[in-house]
């Protein structure tokens, strides 16, 4: 077996049934992600449009693709018609163009709704009061082709668990608190993802269903 294949053939061990390994694939080449695909693993994530939809040219039709990165709006048109899930929904104006364009393929798109728990300024994702306003209003309603499936977060980078720990475990708060007020009689909406390489453990003891994890399966990445 490869290293990929190892790794990604442990990392599945340790996770209960019913939680979702997403390999984050990004900036690794499509020979990678194949060994990964050959040991029967489906669920890659990308951050980046532009190399989401190369890989999704180049690689088998069966793969689940999550996009886990920011997105833009105008740029949505692209990957409408074959991304599994969007983790990284900050706004309502991207949910509606997310409808809009799954519409056009007749399509429903899986989609996560990215909370800031982080402290860093740079972090992506949106405020407690924000996410309340945003799920609460009217017009998402009328949004037949998006199915909120749950909530998306990523914790501080920092060396400090305790800090990761906390993040995660607000994450379970805020997502337990819309369900009861949001979504009590609706199944969909059970999806937190959080979790990646440094601190998956973590975040599945803070009550995880989905990890998106890079670098212990693909290796480190490089940045050019
Ligand atoms: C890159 C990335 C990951 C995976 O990071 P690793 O530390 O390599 O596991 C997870 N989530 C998001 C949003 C990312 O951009």
């Amino acid at each position: 077996m490869t290293d990929i294949e190892q790794n990604i053939e442990r990392i599945k061990q340790e996770l209960r049934s019913g939680i979702t390994l997403v390999a984050v694939s990004k900036t690794k080449p499509t020979e990678d992600i194949l060994e990964a695909y050959n040991t029967g693993h489906r669920d890659f994530g990308e951050n980046k449009v532009q190399e989401l939809i190369y890989k999704h040219e180049t690689l088998p039709e069966d793969i689940r693709w999550h996009l886990i990165g920011h997105l833009q709006t105008n740029k949505v048109k692209y990957i409408a018609s074959f991304v599994s899930m969007i983790h990284s929904v900050d706004s309502m104006k991207l949910l509606g163009m997310i409808n809009k364009e799954a519409a056009k393929h007749n399509r429903i798109i899986d989609c996560l709704i990215q909370v800031k728990i982080a402290e860093e300024k740079s972090k992506f994702g949106i405020s407690e009061k924000e996410l309340f306003e945003l799920l609460g209003s009217d017009e998402i309603k009328k949004f037949k082709h998006t199915c909120i499936r749950g909530l998306m977060g990523m914790a501080t980078f920092t060396d400090s668990d305790e800090q990761i720990r906390k993040e995660f475990k607000q994450l379970k708060i805020i997502f337990d608190e819309v369900k009861s007020r949001l979504y009590k009689n609706n199944s969909y909406f059970s999806e937190i993802s959080m979790g990646m390489s440094d601190d998956y453990q973590i975040a599945l003891e803070e009550g995880s269903t989905i990890v998106r994890i890079g670098s212990n399966i693909f290796g480190k990445r490089v940045y050019i």
